[in-house]
This record gives C-alpha cells, sequence and structure tokens, in this order.
C-alpha cells in the first residue's frame, strides 16, 4: 500500500492505408512472405521514398481528436540500427519534430471518476520486416511485407497509476482510431499494440522511479496481467534491498512473467538525423480545417448525447459508445423500439452482449439484427409478452427462428392479461394449497411468491404478472 505505480503508454497503431507509407507496394495481411515488399521496401540502391498523403490527413484527424497541436511542419528522421528485418539499417520516424503533439483524452474510471491522460506526441513511422522463426531449423527466415506499413506511434505522459487506468486508456484510444477510421483495430493481426513504461515510487515521492518497458502487447487482457506483473516484481526487488534497472522487458503471455530483454547499457544509440531524401512535411490551416470537417461524433460527444437524448447513465452510455458499431446498434434498436432508449440499453448490454460474449462473437455477426430486437422490445412494451417471455423470445431469434411476432404466435407465448382467465388459475391455485393459504393468513405474507410462482407454472409463465399479484391479493385479503 506504501506504492504508487506510474505508467506510461507508447501505442503502435497501423495506419488503415491500402498502400504503404513510401512506396506503391499492398499493405493487405496475410500475404505469402515477401510478395507485397518492392524496391522501396527492399531498400534497394537508388530508389527514394515518396510520402503516402493519406497517412498525413489520418494524423492529423487524431490529432485534432485528442485536443493536440497538429504540427504546421514536421520533419522524418533516421533512426538508425541494425536488424536484419530492416534492410535499409534504418527506420524512417519523427523524432524532435512530430505531426501531432501535447493533446490529452479523458478516460472514465468505474467509480464514476474520469482521470485525463496527456498524449506527449504522435509521429508517424514505417513498421520493419518480420523475422520468422517457427518454421526454421537452425534458420530464421525473414518477412518484409510488413516493411514500409504506416504507423502512427502515439506516446502518452506517464500519468496513469495501475493497470486499469492503462487498459481504459488503451480501450478509450482503441475506440477512438477506429471511430476515425484510421486504423482497423485488429490486435491479432497486431495492427494495434503497445508498450508499457512501469515504475514505483513510494507514495509522496514526487521523483519518479526507474522504469522498466515491456515491448509488444497485443491484448487488453495481456497489458493489464504484464502491468500487474511488472509491479509486483519491482516491489519484491526494491523491498528485497536491491534497485530497479532501466532495460527493456518481454511480456511472456503463456507463463504470465516478463523478462529481461535487453538493459539500459546495451540500448542503442539510434543516432536520428533528418533524412535527407524527404522533405519536411508542411500542412497550411486551410488542410487542416478541411479535415477537420470530415471528423465523425467522436464517443465523448455521442456518450453526452446518449445520456440526454435517452435518458441513461453515464456508465451505460459509455459502454455503449465503446464502438462506433455498438453505438449503431443500440441506436436502430431503439428507433425499431419506438424510441424506448432505456430498455434498448438494458436488452443490448445484457441479454445481447452477453449472448455474443459467450460465443466470442461481435456486434457486427450478431444473429439478432437491431430490427428484430426493437420489434421485441415493441411487443413488451404493448403488454404482448412478459420481460421473462421475451428472453424466450430473443432466445428463439438468436436461433433464427423468425422475428418476434411470429415467434409469439408460433409458440404461444401471448401474455395472459384476461383477468376472468387469470382470476379461474389463481381460484384453482389457492383451492390446491388450502395449508399455505392459512399460513398465508396467518401472518406469512411471503407465501405470496409461492403462490405467484404456482400460478406462473399453471400458465408456462404467460399470466401478466401484475394482473396475478393484483387478483391473488384481492382474494388473500377477501
Ligand atoms: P523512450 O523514447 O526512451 O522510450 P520517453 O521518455 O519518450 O522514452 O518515454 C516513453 C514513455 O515512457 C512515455 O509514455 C512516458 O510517459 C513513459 N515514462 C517516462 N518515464 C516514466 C517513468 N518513470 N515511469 C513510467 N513511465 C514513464
Ligand atoms: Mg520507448
Amino acid at each position: 500500500m506504501k506504492w504508487e505505480v506510474v505508467i506510461g503508454l507508447e501505442i503502435h497503431a497501423q495506419l488503415a492505408t491500402k498502400s504503404k507509407i513510401f512506396s506503391g507496394a499492398s499493405t493487405a495481411y496475410g500475404a505469402a512472405p515477401n510478395t507485397q515488399a518492392c524496391a522501396v521496401d527492399l531498400g534497394l540502391p537508388g530508389v527514394l521514398p515518396v510520402l503516402n498523403a493519406g497517412v498525413v490527413s489520418m494524423a492529423a484527424k487524431f490529432g485534432l481528436a485528442t485536443h493536440s497541436a497538429v504540427a504546421k511542419r514536421s520533419v522524418f528522421a533516421r533512426k538508425n540500427y541494425f536488424y536484419p528485418d530492416l534492410p535499409k539499417g534504418y527506420q524512417i520516424s519523427q523524432f524532435e519534430l512530430p505531426i501531432v503533439h501535447d493533446g490529452y483524452i479523458d478516460i472514465d474510471l468505474e467509480n464514476a471518476e474520469t482521470r485525463r491522460i496527456g498524449i506527449t506526441r504522435a509521429h508517424l513511422e514505417e513498421d520493419a520486416g518480420k523475422s520468422l522463426h517457427e518454421d526454421f531449423h537452425g534458420e530464421t527466415g525473414i518477412d518484409l511485407n510488413r516493411a514500409g506499413t504506416p504507423l502512427l506511434e502515439i506516446v502518452s505522459e506517464p500519468d496513469m497509476r495501475s493497470a486499469r487506468e492503462a487498459v481504459a486508456y488503451m480501450k478509450k484510444i482503441h475506440a477512438l482510431v477506429r471511430y476515425l477510421g484510421i486504423c482497423d483495430g485488429n490486435m491479432q493481426e497486431g495492427s494495434f499494440r503497445c508498450d508499457a513504461n512501469v515504475s514505483i515510487r513510494p507514495k509522496g515521492q514526487e521523483a519518479f522511479g526507474t522504469r522498466a518497458e515491456i515491448k509488444n502487447i497485443n491484448s487488453f487482457r495481456f497489458v493489464e496481467r504484464a502491468i500487474n506483473y511488472e509491479i509486483e516484481r519491482q516491489i519484491d526487488v526494491i523491498e528485497g534491498g536491491g534497485e530497479v534497472v532501466q532495460e527493456t522487458r518481454l511480456y511472456d503471455a503463456d507463463r504470465d512473467e516478463t523478462r529481461s530483454m535487453r538493459s539500459k547499457e546495451e540500448a542503442n544509440d539510434y543516432r536520428y538525423f533528418p533524412d535527407p531524401d524527404l522533405l519536411p512535411l508542411e500542412m497550411d490551416q486551410a488542410f487542416i480545417d478541411a479535415v477537420e470537417k470530415t471528423l465523425p461524433e467522436l464517443p465523448d460527444a455521442k456518450r453526452d448525447r446518449f445520456i440526454q437524448a435517452y435518458d441513461l447513465s453515464r456508465y451505460d452510455a459509455s459502454a455503449l459508445t465503446a464502438s462506433r458499431e455498438l453505438a449503431d446498434f443500440f441506436e436502430c434498436t431503439v428507433e425499431a423500439a419506438g424510441g424506448e432508449g432505456k430498455l434498448s440499453a438494458n436488452w443490448v448490454m445484457g441479454e445481447l452482449s452477453g449472448l455474443l460474449n459467450k460465443e466470442g462473437r461481435d456486434i457486427s455477426t450478431s444473429p439478432v439484427s437491431p430490427e428484430r430486437l426493437g420489434g421485441m422490445l415493441q411487443r413488451i412494451k404493448d403488454g404482448t409478452i412478459s420481460g421473462k417471455i421475451a428472453k424466450q423470445v430473443f432466445e428463439a431469434m438468436w436461433n433464427d427462428e423468425g422475428d418476434a411476432d411470429a415467434i409469439i404466435e408460433k409458440k404461444g407465448l401471448k401474455q395472459i392479461t384476461d383477468t376472468g382467465a387469470i382470476e379461474k388459475i389463481v381460484r384453482d391455485v389457492l383451492d390446491a394449497n388450502p395449508r399455505q393459504v392459512e399460513q398465508y393468513k396467518g401472518g406469512q405474507e411471503k407465501l405470496l411468491g409461492f403462490f405467484v410462482g404456482q400460478v406462473m407454472k399453471a400458465t408456462q409463465g404467460k399470466a401478466n404478472p401484475g394482473e396475478v399479484n393484483k387478483i391473488l391479493k384481492g382474494l388473500l385479503s377477501a
């Protein structure tokens, strides 16, 4: 309890252009090795990089969406190091003058708190290739398809104080780049990954502790686990009388631990310098204004609108705007339900999300369309079915047995609202249970639930629960 955790993240988001950042080669995922690397990506002598204009407007969008400064002038720099997957011997990146800097986003925490996380900078760079070890014995294969893929590296301030905050920040950036349409966010394919910088300091101390950097984590779950493991490790080191050393570590998901990769002493001196092959990147205000006009409604604005328009809690509205697809699904449902915001929110986040999670699907492949879900909610609203029966209807829709009306009809699920019919069933239940009736009248009013249950059993859940309660109470007090 006496340690405070300090975390800063560097997120690599692959920009969703069709071709690479400095060449015309395709960025499509999954092609056979080395079929999508052209002379520029291979760094052959005499070739020159040509900047892909698409990445410039994408980076500008990100800057505008994160309250950052979009630089009118930024500079590409060479980051020099030797590695087999880097044929040129340097990576083109940005160093002193990045395209985006000094912004922030706000994250929502579970306890209804929000925290502002600073964005130091976001710069453009090219990805390197990939070393392949698995299919080779005693050798390493090199696949350069990935070389030259455009990346936006988003560097945060060391503003996070727990693994959960780091995950909330990462999720928010993930949602944002997908709303903006600048990154597909596919973490399995490596389109969105992060390095986590972690340190601890005694509570109350101002100076930061020495940090370790955990490289290349590609899932939200692993980020949380890797950081928590790292926090424990650093506490053990310090409380055991040792010192944390500045180093790069790797997270091993199979063993749930981080391992040292290289220490600060072995760290590369990248000898950054401006790339003489590329002009400084200049943007005028008119261009930035034009980009601003293309911004969609962003997650925070959508969340606030949902709170207003549908009378939702901030928590619900945040959850529903976590992705654009989910938000759109929700709004279509509300429309199909005739404007039932709260009821739609409950079903989208409850039953629907539950089943999607269970089957590992995402909202875009939901077997139940928003139109069908909304149609069913109309039947709850007009009293045709109860909320409980609705679960049966929903399941049948999930299994593609038709829309709500067809299922209600086919399975005879219409709610019994005819008071005469309900009263008859209630009387039968009371007649069949004279002992419980006596106990109830003797003061055991909890038995009301028992009678309701019996009536529901007799009607297969179809009796209108409100009517059942009313009639039961009336007859029992007579
Ligand atoms: P480098 O370029 O060597 O990776 P930076 O100074 O650019 O280093 O920082 C990289 C990341 O590390 C940033 O996200 C920053 O917020 C974070 N960071 C810096 N110092 C600390 C620290 N003491 N504890 C945790 N994170 C830190
Ligand atoms: Mg770093």
